[in-house]
C-alpha cells in the first residue's frame, strides 16, 4: 500500500471511529508520526495533503529540515521526550512541543521561544500508567499543578491541553481506561478555568488504537506504522 493509500485508509477510520462516538471528525486532527522517515517519505505525504507531522527526535529532524524547508504549510510537532539543553534548538524548529514533562523543561521552552519572539504551542504529557520507564507527569502529582500555575508567567507557552502514551496492550480496548482518565483529568483542570490555560487538545492515540482513543475523546491521533509502515529503527 502507498503512502497516499494509507492515508486515506486512516482517515476513513478517523471518520467511523467519529461517527461511531457521535462526534465530528473535524474535531480530531491526523498527526503524521514522521520519526525514522526520511524527507522523500514525507514529501509523498505533504503531496497529498498531510499537513501536521510529529517527530520524537529534535536531532534527527534537524538532520531533515533542511530537505524539506519548501514544504511551507507543514506544521512539525516535538512528541518525544526532551532535554532541556534542546529546548533552544527545539524552539526555532517546531511550532509546538506536545510532551512537555516538567516545569523546567516549560521554563527552558519559554526562554528560548521569547528570544525568538515566537510563540510555542504545547500539550503537557500525563503519564497515566505511572511507568517507571514512560516520561509525563503523573496525574495527581503536585508538579502537575505547579506546572499549571506558571502558565501564566510563561508568556511565550500556549498551553493547550494534554498527552498521553498508555501502557501498551495487545488489545487496543486495554487503553480505553487510561484514554477515560485522561480525558476525565482535561475535564479537572478545564473545570478550574485557571489563567493562560486552555484544555482543548488531547492527543492521544496511536496506529493500533487510535479509534478507541477517539471514542474516549481524542482531538489529535498520532499515526505513524499505519500511515508509513512498520519502521526499521526505533
Ligand atoms: C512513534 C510514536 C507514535 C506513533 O506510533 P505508531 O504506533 O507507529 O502509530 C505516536 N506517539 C508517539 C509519542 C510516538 O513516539
Amino acid at each position: 500500500m502507498s503512502i497516499s493509500e494509507n492515508l486515506a485508509a486512516v482517515r476513513e477510520r478517523i471518520n467511523g471511529a467519529a461517527r461511531r462516538a457521535g462526534r465530528s471528525s473535524d474535531k480530531i486532527a491526523l498527526m503524521a508520526v514522521s520519526k525514522t522517515q526520511p524527507a522523500e517519505r514525507i514529501r509523498e505525504a505533504y503531496a497529498v495533503g498531510q499537513r501536521l507531522f510529529g517527530e520524537n527526535r529534535v536531532q534527527e529532524f534537524a538532520g531533515k529540515i533542511t530537505a524539506l524547508l519548501d514544504l511551507r504549510d507543514a506544521e512539525w510537532h516535538l512528541i518525544g521526550h526532551l532535554q532541556t539543553n534542546k529546548a533552544a534548538r527545539t524552539a526555532e524548529l517546531f511550532r509546538a512541543v506536545d510532551s512537555v514533562d516538567s516545569q523546567k523543561l516549560a521554563e527552558k521552552l519559554d526562554a528560548a521561544a521569547g528570544g525568538l519572539g515566537k510563540k510555542l504551542n504545547v500539550l503537557i504529557e500525563i503519564n497515566v500508567g505511572g511507568e517507571a520507564a514512560k516520561s509525563g507527569i503523573a496525574p495527581d502529582s503536585p508538579a502537575l499543578d505547579e506546572l499549571l500555575l506558571a502558565a501564566p508567567r510563561l508568556e511565550a507557552l500556549v498551553f493547550r491541553g494534554l498527552m498521553t502514551v498508555p501502557p501498551f496492550t495487545d488489545d487496543p480496548e486495554g487503553a480505553r481506561p487510561y484514554f477515560r482518565k485522561l480525558r476525565e483529568l482535561r475535564d479537572a483542570i478545564a473545570s478550574r478555568k485557571l489563567s493562560a490555560v486552555a484544555m482543548d487538545h488531547l492527543s492521544m492515540g496511536m496506529s493500533h488504537d487510535f479509534e478507541v482513543a477517539i471514542e474516549e475523546g481524542s482531538t489529535c491521533v498520532r499515526v505513524g506504522t499505519a500511515i508509513f509502515g512498520a519502521r526499521t529503527k526505533a
